[in-house]
């Protein structure tokens, strides 16, 4: 039997003994922050405040497009105050988690973005922070005065087994200062000593399942971290060390890899679907967007005469729109008079998408 299985057979065994809830996608967890919990809700917009970063940590995820000076909130490549508002209410935020990069190299957009979010969507739109830098009392006081109600040391695995007090210290701070606190890190070996700190402490820990990425995995395979299988990104052993120190955190949460995919992100993603699909765009459960697309030939008013023949056909004008050369349509209406629409069209399909402008195409079916 393998690690994993042995150690979940256990929790599931003693699982009110322990006081560990089982949570979705094989997550565990003893304690669940605010910022967590509505996380699950897929309610989070992820404000990605700057990809610079001095840590160089060998399991970093950031992808080459984010390791840059660059804002997004969610996939939105931010330019102005008003795409974080727009972001957040397109998705229906009930909170946001301020990431990175090290948002904290740049503590003043920080704290501008902090007291935005909370004067446009008032003080319950719940705001947590990572960062990866020990901080002191001054910067600290500065965001919990702007309204921050949770933050995450990510302290870096090469001072787990000394080094600690500039984040311990951070952490009392941070709790005097009347913040939520916690620890994120990386469910690998040496994590037992942060947990013992956050025991010591009274702060939650976060713990993710280890994951390759496209930027990482050289570095991964190099320490000789291996995938757990071929049909996911997580770690081999990650979950089980993960669940093993679980056991004696006494405010932990295990966050899978699977979790964040099947889950969170889907999550969001219905989040988002629901708020800005069209009369005629399909909503799917993964939150993607199904809709027909008829592209026109590039003559001149070939895309008007397709629409006035698609009126002529019967087709509600709530059901299809104009989109340049293309048209949008309802995809179960294309699929009904594909055959009568042939002339000025170039080509027909379904497609499925990502609901967001830009958003990545899932699935193209060309009719
Ligand atoms: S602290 Fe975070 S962003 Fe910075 S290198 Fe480490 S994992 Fe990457």
């Amino acid at each position: 039997m393998d690690k994993t299985t042995d150690i979940y057979d256990k929790i599931n065994g003693c699982a009110i003994m322990r006081n560990i809830s089982q949570g979705e996608a094989d997550s565990y967890y003893s304690y669940l922050s605010k910022g967590c919990k509505l996380c699950q809700e897929g309610a989070k917009m992820v404000l990605f405040v700057t990809g610079i970063c001095g840590k160089n940590c060998f399991y970093c995820p950031l992808s080459n497009e984010r390791k840059a000076d660059v804002t997004f909130a969610n996939e939105r490549l931010v330019s102005s105050d008003y795409d974080i508002i727009e972001e957040a209410r397109q998705m229906g935020a009930l909170g946001t988690g301020i990431t990175g990069g090290e948002p904290l190299l740049k503590p003043e957009k920080v704290l501008r973005y902090i007291k935005l979010l909370k004067s446009e969507f008032g003080k319950e739109h719940h705001i947590h922070l990572y960062t990866a830098l020990p901080l002191d009392k001054n910067i600290l006081e500065k965001l919990a005065l702007a309204g921050l109600d949770e933050i995450r040391f990510h302290p870096p695995v090469d001072i787990w087994n000394n080094k600690m007090e500039n984040y311990s210290d951070s952490i009392k701070k941070a709790m005097d200062a009347g913040m939520e606190v916690g620890m994120e890190i990386p469910a690998i070996e040496g994590a037992n000593k942060v947990s013992t700190i956050a025991n010591e402490l009274g702060c939650f820990l976060n713990m993710n399942e280890l994951e390759f990425a496209d930027t990482n995995s050289e570095a991964m395979k190099l320490r000789g971290y291996e995938l757990r299988d071929e049909i996911s990104n997580a770690v081999a052993g990650s979950y089980a060390i993960g669940m093993e120190i679980l056991q004696t955190t006494g405010k932990g949460h295990l966050c899978t890899s699977r979790y964040k995919d099947a889950v969170q992100l889907r999550r969001r993603l219905l989040r988002i679907a629901e708020r800005t699909a069209r009369e005629f765009d399909e909503v799917t459960e993964d939150g993607t967007l199904v809709y027909g697309v008829i592209t026109c030939n590039g003559e001149v008013n070939s895309t008007e005469r397709v629409a006035d023949l698609l009126s002529l056909l019967g087709v509600p004008e709530e059901l299809f729109q104009i989109n340049k050369e293309e048209i949008h349509i309802a995809a179960w209406i294309l699929e009904e008079i594909k055959m009568e629409i042939v002339a000025d069209v170039k080509e027909m399909c379904i497609i499925e998408k990502y609901p967001f402008p830009g958003g990545m195409v899932v699935e193209k079916i060309p009719l």
